[in-house]
């Protein structure tokens, strides 16, 4: 098959044939119809995340069909169409798998990190981790594989702030959007100053204000949630927050945060993170999904432009999401 492989940090991915993966007994073989590209990704792929297996097919926004099943395989079956996420297998035995929180197993598989992603024609998917779909697996669904069930849990965690501020309006943050105004809350986007186009596009999908990072939004928010990867938006965040209010930094690498002052902090205001996910925030998201409906802005890449997608994300030049097409 083709695929897209990192062989070491810091190099492009190199397009190569290499073997179709043989599904484990309890694992599904699917054909790959779109993969999503993630900031997560360009971690890897820039090494800003410690210990890849490689070499490794990146890709953690997976939707495809099932065509063969492990013999151990209990609920899909040939034909299914399925979406593959970043969290890609549990031990299901530790402390935190045993209690709600297996977004934080002790030794957890991470899809196109620590065991094959999608950047590829095929790749195989632990069955407990493979969500079934109930739309097509387009394009359009891919980037709610992972843009938006981080964004869904970050939302989540952000509890029931009414007014929510979203720092960094790409692929995570245009999901959001149009989850938060469903639930009637107000969205306040901020995004790069100067970059009308991102300020356009938060507007079109519902933002009430939006503007630069820098700028204090015209009313204080109830929770903020980071999905640019920059340290010095927390300390913006804490004070464009009210009393009590929350910060949660959705991103799984983030440049350091610099020292602030502690009445910042003060009046009981939170920071947090959130990593990974859990399958009940899969099930929820795309039960929910099709309800608000969420509508996905996407642009299409071939596979073998995989680098090219990558560097568009990284320079900042992606409305809403890439998509490869194997
Ligand atoms: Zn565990
Ligand atoms: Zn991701």
């Amino acid at each position: 098959m083709r695929a897209m492989v990192l062989d070491r940090p810091g190099e492009p991915l190199e397009a190569r044939e290499i073997d179709v993966p043989a599904p484990g007994p309890e694992e599904v073989l699917v054909k790959v119809a779109a993969c999503g590209v993630c900031r997560t990704d360009l971690h890897v792929v820039d090494g800003d995340l410690p210990d890849p297996t490689l070499p490794i097919v990146p890709g953690h926004e997976i939707v495809g069909e099932v065509v063969s099943c492990g013999a151990r395989v209990e609920h899909l079956a040939p034909g299914h169409a399925v979406g593959i996420p970043w969290l890609g297998h549990t031990c299901g035995t530790c402390r935190y798998c045993r209690h709600g929180q297996e977004n934080l197993c002790d030794t957890p598989a991470f899809t196109g990190y620590t065991r094959q992603g999608g950047y590829a024609e095929y790749v195989a998917a632990d069955e407990r981790f493979a969500f079934p779909l109930t739309e097509a697996p387009t394009a359009a669904v891919a980037p709610l594989l992972c843009a938006g069930l981080i964004g869904y849990r970050s939302l989540r965690l952000a509890g029931d702030a009414r007014r929510i501020g979203l720092y960094g309006f790409g692929a995570a943050a245009h999901i959001v959007a149009q989850l938060a105004r469903y639930e009637g809350r107000e969205v306040f986007a901020f995004t790069r100053a100067g970059d009308a186009a991102a300020q356009r596009f938060a507007r079109r999908l519902g933002a009430v204000w939006a503007g630069a990072s820098e700028q204090s939004p015209p009313e204080l928010l109830d929770a903020a949630i980071l999905y640019a990867p920059v340290g010095a938006l927390v300390p913006l965040a804490l004070r464009a927050v009210r009393k009590g209010g929350t910060v949660v930094c959705a991103g799984i690498h983030m440049s350091d945060i610099p020292s602030f002052p502690y009445r910042d902090l003060w009046e009981e205001r939170t920071i947090r993170s959130v990593a990974n996910l859990t399958r009940r925030d899969g099930e929820e998201f795309l039960a929910l999904a099709p309800k608000v409906p969420i509508e996905t802005t996407i642009e299409e890449f071939p596979l073998a432009a995989a680098n090219e997608a990558l560097r568009r994300l990284r320079d900042g030049h992606m409305t809403g999401a890439a998509v490869l097409i194997p």
